[in-house]
């Protein structure tokens, strides 16, 4: 009897983690080509001016629907991509398609698209021969393009990390330090980093009206922000009340689905000449 049952479990186990690993090498597989079988799009989520509601930029969100195995969600293929050094194929078609949607938006000339880079796309040779490409079409491509890196992308290999930032900030490119909150860099790191923007966690965020905790962290970060230089953005903003506080603390730029989810191409499109309307 216990001899059967420890069977079982561990017959069970194993299943489950032959499923994990299938999985997992099915996404591999289908990703590889996702690109080339038009199967990748870009969402666009507006950056929000805090003080005058304006829409300023917009995050650019990678989508996948496979062919083969449906919606994939980039928390799910993100890693996966980043494990097996897929990620850099992905992050050029990203730069490609952001360089395109600068060209054919109807935004003014401060607008600017922020593109999420991985830790390996950060210190890859890859990045640099993608801008440099892009840049022969679009010299102004600087001027438009905000890059958002993890702490954790930093705190890998700093000194690698901020040499390569400086690399991009001094071809004028401005440098966002993304799910602030969440890693582990220290005070002195961030003092040393090349960035421009801090994007606090939506983690400190999401219940900002009912805990003072959370409250103290955002006040705070967004004084240490300011102290140095930086401009603060506010992620996943739901509600009135939240805008009202964070724009009360002066927080300079908010994002959230109180303002919109991530959209297609169009739709933010559209979304901009209705402003630009009012
Ligand atoms: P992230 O860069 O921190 O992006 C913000 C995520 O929060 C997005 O999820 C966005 O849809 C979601 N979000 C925005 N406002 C709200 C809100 O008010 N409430 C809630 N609940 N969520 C909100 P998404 O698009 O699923 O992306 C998840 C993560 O996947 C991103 O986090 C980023 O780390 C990664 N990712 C997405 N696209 C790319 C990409 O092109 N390259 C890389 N390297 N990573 C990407
Ligand atoms: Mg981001
Ligand atoms: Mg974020
Ligand atoms: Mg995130």
């Amino acid at each position: 009897q216990e001899a059967k049952r420890q069977h079982d479990f561990v017959f069970f186990y194993s299943e489950g983690l032959d499923e994990q690993h299938l999985r997992k090498l099915d996404i591999l597989e289908h990703l590889d080509y996702a690109a080339e079988n038009d199967e990748l799009t870009l969402l666009l989520q507006p950056k929000i001016e805090t003080q005058s509601g304006k829409t300023i930029g917009a995050e650019a969100l990678l989508r996948w629907n496979s062919e083969k195995l449906g919606f994939v969600g980039p928390d799910e293929f993100i890693p996966l991509a980043e494990q097996s050094g897929l990620i850099k194929k992905l992050t050029q078609w990203v730069f490609r398609q952001s360089a395109s949607y600068l060209r054919h938006l109807n935004a003014p000339d401060s607008f600017s698209l922020s593109i999420n880079l991985s830790a390996i796309d950060l210190l890859s040779d890859e990045i640099l021969s993608v801008i440099a490409e892009l840049e022969k079409d679009m010299p102004a491509l600087n001027r438009h393009l905000v890059l958002e890196v993890t702490e954790s992308a930093i705190v890998s290999d700093p000194d690698a990390a901020i040499e390569r930032l400086t690399w991009l900030r001094e071809k004028g490119y401005q440098v966002s330090i993304d799910d602030y909150g969440t890693g582990y860099s220290s005070l002195e790191q961030m003092r040393r980093l090349p960035v421009t923007e801090l994007k606090i966690d939506r983690a400190f965020v999401q219940y900002l009206v009912s805990s003072p905790v959370d409250q103290s962290i955002v006040r705070s970060t967004i004084q240490l922000a300011h102290e140095l230089g930086l401009s603060v953005v506010a992620e996943g903003v739901e509600d009135t009340e939240s805008w009202e506080w964070l724009k009360k603390q002066k927080c300079d730029v908010l994002q959230g689905f109180y303002f919109s989810k991530p959209i297609s191409f169009n739709d933010f499109n559209n979304r901009l000449q209705g402003e630009s309307c009012d």
